[in-house]
């Protein structure tokens, strides 16, 4: 195994941060995996798990082993009369399992078409667009212990998923490497098209079947069109998470912003949407220097060249408090700061 010394970061996030790994090395299986916590223990360092690096924020130079997720491999591992029962290793490409579930006909993942990153980090923050998220697909899955070194099997319930949270983002956190994901997929189709422009699409695209291919094709078109694509503006899409709030705070904005965007979620509390409260903020489009809010989606941060995580980290802080005083309204970063 090659333990590299003093990488360049900015090819493995998608913000495309330049900042240096003091040692960096890829795994493609278990045993590389335990010789590199291995190696990280030997030399005292921290390490750090990363699939795509689209879901992370570097503000500085890391001082540690990261670890580049190549496990590879998808396999059908059981089917009964209802549901296919799909492994995949955590280094996988989610596109690339998405793809795979269309092309064998495995329905449920249709709508997660094209969200960037690994198999293994989608459970982590319990990925979701269009109505739909992991944990509806979920069946099992196999991590690492780093301290003890056993692999462990995680339940549905186990996992203790939220709304883009899971057990890994909170009392796990850094405790565990993901190994492979299984899920449960349908093999009788419950098309689900009533979220966003899915339907808007579909008769623009003339479909007369609706079928989950077509389905996963209407979603790739509207991501596509909507959201900024990495390769050309750095961003790790939503930075934010959407707040959730409760009775009396609801009534208090809805009485002065009646257009405000508001989805009921049960037990008296109310999801607004992040993107309109910073929009409303006066963020949409700003920029300063390389760092900005893009123009299209006040949700996602960028990096138009060459700013610093840090300047993207303090200008989500601007962003918060400017929210947390026009509005009353917390919000909560979704990325992860490294
Ligand atoms: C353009 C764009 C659009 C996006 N749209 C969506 C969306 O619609 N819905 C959504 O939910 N997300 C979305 N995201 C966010 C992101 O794609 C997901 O969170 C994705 O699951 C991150 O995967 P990754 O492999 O890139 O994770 P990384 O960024 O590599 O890692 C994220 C975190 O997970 C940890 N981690 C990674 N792999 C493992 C593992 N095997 N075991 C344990 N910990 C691990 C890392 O240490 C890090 O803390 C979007 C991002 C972009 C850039």
């Amino acid at each position: 195994m090659k333990f590299l010394e003093n990488i360049s970061l900015k090819p493995f996030n998608t913000f495309g941060i330049e900042v240096s790994a003091a040692y960096f090395t890829k795994i493609s299986s278990i045993e590389e995996l335990v010789e590199s916590i291995d190696f990280s223990i030997e030399k005292k360092l921290e390490c750090l798990i990363l699939g795509g690096g689209s879901n992370v924020l570097l503000t500085k130079d890391y001082a540690g082993l990261i670890i580049k997720n190549e496990l590879a491999g998808i396999l059908l591992i059981k089917e009964d009369p209802s549901f296919y029962y799909v492994k995949a290793a955590a280094g996988e490409g989610w596109h690339t399992f998405v793809m795979h579930c269309i092309e064998n006909n495995y329905a449920g993942v249709e709508n997660l078409s094209l969200i960037p990153g690994s198999v293994g980090a989608a459970p982590l923050q319990n990925i979701g667009a269009y109505g739909v998220e992991l944990k509806d697909v979920f069946f099992e899955l196999e991590a690492f212990n780093i301290t003890t070194r056993n692999i462990e099997k995680f339940s549905l319930s186990d996992c203790d998923f939220g709304y883009r949270e899971s057990v890994f983002k909170r009392s796990l956190k850094g405790q565990y490497i993901i190994l492979n994901v299984t899920f449960k997929l349908n093999k009788k189709h419950s098309i689900n098209t009533r979220y966003g422009a899915i339907e808007q699409e579909l008769k623009r695209m003339e479909c007369t079947n609706i079928t989950i291919k077509n389905i996963s094709q209407a979603v790739i078109n509207i991501r596509t069109s909507k959201l900024p694509n990495p390769k050309e503006i750095g961003n790790a899409g939503s930075f934010f998470k959407n707040p959730v709030i409760d009775e009396s705070l609801y009534q208090q904005l809805i009485q002065a912003n009646p257009l405000m965007p508001v989805y009921p979620s049960g037990n008296n509390q109310y999801k607004l949407a992040a993107g309109w409260l910073i929009e409303q903020c006066g963020w949409k489009g700003y920029r300063k220097d390389d760092a900005g809010c893009h123009s299209k989606q006040a949700l996602v941060l960028v990096n138009y060249g060459n700013a610093k995580g840090q300047e993207i980290y303090d200008l989500s802080t601007e962003i918060l408090g400017s929210v947390n005083q026009k509005f009353g309204v917390q919000l909560e970063r979704e990325v992860n700061i490294i």
